[in-house]
């Protein structure tokens, strides 16, 4: 297999602004893409307006899963391999300089380039698969699978991991020398996501209990 360009391998994916954030370690791509449950996909409407829509995802292998209905403009431009860009961001913590001008995000954020492939017949559920398991680890073995109604509904595609940047934000807030003297707090404050405590639906039936794999949920 012919080896995969790293982050910020072509021209149009190297960072400029603020370059030192700049990371090229396909292991950090995989991580930030691993730890995210929401992309955001850019397509152009027919009358050219641009629409930026944020879709449930998965990354398999070097390429990115996510799915959208058969019936939306959108996803059947990206189906016909229009092309795109999809980002995914995660937000670490508030980085608050002593000037409004220096205070930041700490993050980790990736930019993918592209056009997309349309799955089909097993590889389409093997992604529904994917992307089910991404998102809800446990639940494709107990859920109801799509019906063959359902399926046909749902659009699958894949966007290879060919032409991709990631950019991180870390540590401490980089003041100007001259505002290091002012009486006014600096640092951070981490952000971080969890998941609250499983709520019954209020339709539930027969007592089922909550499932040993949503209760190992955890973040
Ligand atoms: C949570 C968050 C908040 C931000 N807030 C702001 C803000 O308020 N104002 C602001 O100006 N910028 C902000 N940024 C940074 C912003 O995403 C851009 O990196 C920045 O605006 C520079 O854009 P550019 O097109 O000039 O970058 P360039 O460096 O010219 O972009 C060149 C290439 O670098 C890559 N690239 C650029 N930005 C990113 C990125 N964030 N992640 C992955 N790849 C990237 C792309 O492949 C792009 O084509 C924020 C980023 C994050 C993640």
């Amino acid at each position: 297999m012919a080896a995969v360009p790293r982050p910020g391998s072509s021209p149009r994916t190297r960072i400029k602004r603020l370059a030192t954030k700049t990371v090229r370690d396909t292991g950090v791509l995989y991580a930030i893409l691993d730890a995210g449950l929401v992309a955001h996909v850019a397509v152009n409407g027919p009358e050219g307006q641009p629409y930026v829509v944020p879709v449930a995802y998965a990354r398999e292998g070097h390429r990115v899963l996510f799915h959208g209905s058969t019936g939306s403009r959108l996803f059947r431009g990206l189906a016909q391999g229009v092309p795109t860009c999809l980002s995914v961001t995660l937000i670490d913590g508030m980085v608050l300089a002593r000037s409004t001008f220096e205070s930041s995000m700490n993050y980790r954020s990736v930019m993918v380039l592209g056009s997309c492939t349309l799955l089909a017949g097993e590889e389409k559920l093997a992604a529904l698969e994917h992307i089910t398991e991404h998102l809800l680890p446990g639940r494709w073995a107990e859920a109801r699978h799509p019906s063959k109604k359902e399926a046909a509904a749902t659009t699958v595609l894949a966007l290879p991991l060919t032409e991709t940047s990631v950019k991180v934000s870390d540590g401490p807030p980089d003041d100007v020398p001259e505002d290091v003297e002012l009486p006014i707090w600096a640092g951070n404050v981490p952000i971080a996501e969890t998941f609250g405590r499983p709520v019954d639906a209020p339709d539930l039936r027969f007592d089922v209990p909550v499932p040993d794999y949503v209760k190992r949920w955890t973040r």
